[in-house]
C-alpha cells in the first residue's frame, strides 16, 4: 500500500512487453463486486447446496506440503516438543473425574485446574488438534497414538445422551437460567473441533462418533428454548459452536446439525455486519471472530450471500482499520475505539494471539473465495510478526503480543496457564504449512516464501521451494514432472516488494513484471527441471499508527522490527506467568525517533546494518539503538512503535 501510482503503472507497462513464450497476467481482483449491495430477502428458503461452487481457490491437504529447514520449521519442532511433554492421563484427568471413573495423575494448572470453569477446553480440544495437524503435517506419530488414546478415554466418559464436558451439564443450567458462568459452549466447541480434527486430519472414526455424540446432545438441548432464549445466551461467549456444527453437517449431511449451527446466529452482532456497519466498538474481540468463521462456513455450505457480506465486511474492517503494524488487534481484549483510530491503545495487553490466530483462519477462507493477493499480504505480515514471535525456544506461548514502548513478551508455563491462546498457539505452530500454496483444480498459486515442497500427487507435480527469505531476498521454484503439463503459475507479488523485482525462468530474465499486491501470472507449458527465481528486493518503510501520526513503526519487507532495549531487571517470574497474565514487567522508556512531524513516513533514520542478519539501526534523541525483527526479540524490552522527535519535545 505504500507504493505509489507511478512505481505501480511501470509495473504494469513492463508487463506489456512479456516474451512471446510467456503469456504474462497481471491481476489484482476487488472483493465481490457482486455482492456490493444488501440483497432484499436472504433469511427464506436457504439453499441447501449452493447452485454454484463458491470457492475459486483451495488450499492443498496438509501432507501434501513438507516444510523444510526455516524459522517456520524449527518453531514447528519447539512446539510438538511441548506437545510431547504432556502426558494423556494428566491431561484426561477432569474428564475422568466428572464422569466418575478413576484418575490418579496429577491434575493440570492454569485454566485446566479442576475447579476452573473453562477446564476441559485445552485438554479434550486444542491438544487434540494439535495432535492431528502435527500428524498430518509433520507425519507426528507419537502424538496421533496420545490423540489417539486420549479419543477413547473421552469416548469412555461421554454420556449416554452424548454429553462431554470435562464439567457438569450445571453450567448449562447456569447459561440457561441467566447466572454467571465463564464460557460452556466455547469449551464444547473445542472438544467438538478437536474431534473432528482427529477424524479429519488424522483418520480417527471414534471421534466423528463423539463429536457426532455432542452435536446429538446439543440439538436435543438447544431444542428446550425458544429463539428468544437462545438470544440472550449468546451474551455469553459461545466460540465457535456453529463453525464445529457446521463442519459436523459438511461431513455427515445431517441437516439437524445445520440447523442447530443456524440458531447461534446473534442478529446484533452479525445483522449491522451484514449491512457494512462497524459497530464493533466497545466489543471482546476474540469473542466475535469465530462467530464470524462459523457465518463463513455457512456460506460456503449454504451460499446465501448476507453471510458471505458479513465475513467480508468484518475481514475488511478489522484487518485494514482495527490493526497495528504486526497485524494482531485488540487491546486489553477489547475494541475500544472507532474504525482507523488506535490512538492511546499501544498496551501491555494489546494483540491477544488468539485475534491474529482467527483472523488468519478467517482470511484463508475469504481468500478461498475471491483468490484476492490482499488478503495474503495481511495473511503474511501477521504470520510472520503477531504470530511466529508468539512462541519461545521451549513452544511456550504468548497470551498477549505487548506493543506499549519497552515492554517485553510474557509467555506461558508448560503447566499452570493453558490459556486460550496456549491452545490456539498449539495448533497454528503445528501447521504452518496449510496456506503456502493454492489451486483451483488447474493452475497453481504461490502465496508464501516458505522453504518446503509441494507435491500435487493427481497432477504428477512436485514443486520444491528454496529460499533463506527474508535473510535472502530471493526465492527460488523448481518443478518435478511427471510429464510436461501446461498451467498458469501464479506467483503473489507481495505489496512490499522494492524497485528492481525481477523474475528469471531458467535462467534468463522475464522483461515483464506484475505490480505490488497481485499476482504474476505465467501460462505456459511446464517441463521437469524448470526453475523460476524470483527477487524479492525489501526496504525500510514506516507505517504510522492509524488515527496517530505520532507514532510510528518501521517495517522490511513484510518484518516489523522493533528496538532493542535490554533485558535489565526482567527476571524469568516476570516473563512467564502461572494462572494469571502477570505480573508483567514494568516498561521502559520509549525511544523517540528523529523523524520530523511534516514527514511521518521518513525512513531516514534508520539503516540496515546487515541485510543477511536482519540487522538495523536507529538514531534517536537518545542516541544509536539497534534495532531486529520482532518476531526474534525474546528476552529483552523492545518498542515497536516510535514517537515523534518533535512531539515528544514539546511534551516534554
Ligand atoms: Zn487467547
Amino acid at each position: 500500500m505504500h507504493h505509489g501510482e507511478d512505481q505501480r503503472r511501470r509495473f504494469l507497462k513492463g508487463a506489456a512487453t512479456a516474451l512471446a513464450a510467456v503469456a504474462i497476467t497481471p491481476r489484482a481482483r476487488a472483493f465481490s463486486p457482486d455482492l456490493a449491495e444488501p440483497a432484499q430477502s436472504t433469511a427464506a428458503a436457504a439453499p441447501s447446496v449452493p447452485d454454484q461452487p463458491v470457492s475459486c481457490v483451495q488450499p492443498f491437504a496438509l501432507n501434501q506440503v513438507k516444510l523444510l529447514d526455516s524459522d517456520f520449521s524449527r518453531a514447528t519442532a519447539a512446539n510438538l516438543r511441548y506437545l510431547h511433554s504432556l502426558p494423556v492421563d494428566r491431561l484426561a484427568h477432569t474428564f475422568r473425574t466428572q464422569a466418575g471413573l478413576p484418575s490418579h495423575a496429577t491434575p493440570l494448572g492454569g485454566w485446566e485446574k479442576p475447579d476452573c470453569e473453562l477446564r476441559g477446553h485445552f485438554s479434550g480440544g486444542h491438544y487434540l488438534s494439535a495432535a492431528a495437524l502435527a500428524y498430518a503435517s509433520e507425519g507426528d506419530e507419537l502424538l496421533k497414538t496420545r490423540g489417539d488414546e486420549l479419543v477413547a478415554i473421552l469416548a469412555s466418559c461421554q454420556q449416554p445422551d452424548g454429553y462431554l464436558s470435562a464439567f457438569p451439564r450445571s453450567f448449562f443450567d447456569r447459561l440457561s437460567s441467566g447466572q454467571k458462568v465463564w464460557a460452556p459452549f466455547y469449551t464444547v466447541h473445542k472438544i467438538q473441533a478437536g474431534m473432528l480434527d482427529m477424524y479429519r486430519h488424522a483418520g480417527n472414526q471414534q471421534a466423528l462418533q463423539v463429536a457426532m455424540g455432542i452435536g446429538n446432545w446439543l440439538v436435543r438441548w438447544l431444542n428446550g428454548f425458544s429463539d428468544a432464549d437462545v438470544a440472550h445466551m449468546l451474551k455469553t461467549e459461545y466460540g465457535g459452536i456453529n463453525d464445529s456444527m457446521y463442519e459436523l453437517y459438511a461431513i455427515t449431511g445431517n441437516e439437524r446439525y445445520r440447523d442447530a449451527a443456524h440458531r447461534f446466529d446473534q442478529a446484533s452482532l452479525f445483522d449491522p455486519l451484514a449491512a457494512y456497519r462497524d459497530e464493533l466498538q466497545g466489543l471482546h474481540s476474540n469473542t466475535q471472530i469465530p462467530k464470524i468463521i462459523g457465518a463463513a462456513r455457512r456460506y460456503e455450505l449454504t451460499g446465501e450471500p448476507r453471510y458471505r457480506r458479513i465475513a467480508e465486511f468484518f475481514w475488511e474492517t478489522v484487518t485494514q482499520h482495527r490493526t497495528y503494524a504486526t497485524g494482531g488487534s485488540s487491546n486489553d481484549e477489547f475494541w475500544k475505539t472507532a474504525p482507523g483510530d488506535l490512538k492511546g491503545q499501544l498496551g501491555l495487553y494489546s494483540a491477544e494471539s488468539c485475534v491474529a490466530y482467527n483472523l488468519l483462519k478467517l482470511t484463508s477462507h475469504i481468500y478461498g473465495w475471491n483468490g484476492d493477493p490482499r488478503a495474503f499480504d495481511y495473511y503474511e505480515r501477521t504470520l510472520y510478526n503477531a504470530r511466529l514471535g508468539s512462541q519461545d525456544a521451549d513452544g511456550m506461548k504468548l497470551y498477549y503480543y505487548p506493543l506499549r514502548p519497552g515492554a517485553a513478551k510474557f509467555y506461558n508455563s508448560p503447566t499452570d496457564s493453558f490459556w486460550c491462546c496456549t491452545g490456539t498457539g498449539a495448533e497454528e505452530f503445528a501447521r504452518f504449512n496449510s496456506n503456502i500454496y493454492f489451486h483451483d483444480g488447474k493452475d497453481l498459486y504461490v502465496n508464501l516464501f516458505i522453504p518446503s515442497e509441494l507435491n500435487w500427487n493427481d497432477r504428477g507435480i512436485v514443486l520444491r521451494q528454496e529460499t533463506g527469505f527474508p535473510r535472502e531476498p530471493r526465492t527460488r521454484l523448481r518443478f518435478k514432472l511427471a510429464a510436461a503439463s501446461r498451467f498458469t503459475l501464479h506467483v503473489r507479488i507481495p505489496s512490499w516488494i522494492g524497485p528492481d523485482a525481477t523474475l528469471r525462468l531458467n535462467g534468463e530474465t522475464i522483461d515483464a513484471f506484475a505490480s505490488p499486491g497481485s499476482y504474476l501470472s505465467l501460462q505456459r507449458e511446464w517441463h521437469d527441471g524448470d526453475q523460476l527465481e524470483l527477487a524479492l528486493p525489501m526496504s525500510l518503510h514506516a507505517v504510522p499508527l492509524p488515527g496517530d501520526d505520532s507514532q510510528q513503526a518501521m517495517l522490511y519487507g513484510p518484518l516489523v522490527l522493533a528496538a532493542r532495549l535490554g533485558g535489565e531487571g526482567l527476571t524469568h517470574a516476570m516473563q512467564y506467568c502461572g494462572y494469571d497474565a502477570g505480573p508483567t514487567p514494568e516498561p521502559a522508556v520509549q525511544p523517540a525517533s528523529r523523524f520530523s512531524s511534516a514527514s511521518p513516513r521518513s525512513t531516514d533514520w534508520m539503516r540496515v546494518v546487515s541485510a543477511d542478519t536482519l540487522r538495523f539501526e536507529a538514531t534517536t534523541r537518545q542516541g544509536t539503538v539497534p534495532v531486529a525483527p520482532l518476531n526474534q526479540i525474546y528476552g529483552e524490552r523492545y518498542a515497536v512503535y516510535w514517537q515523534n522527535d518533535i512531539d515528544a519535545s514539546s511534551s516534554g
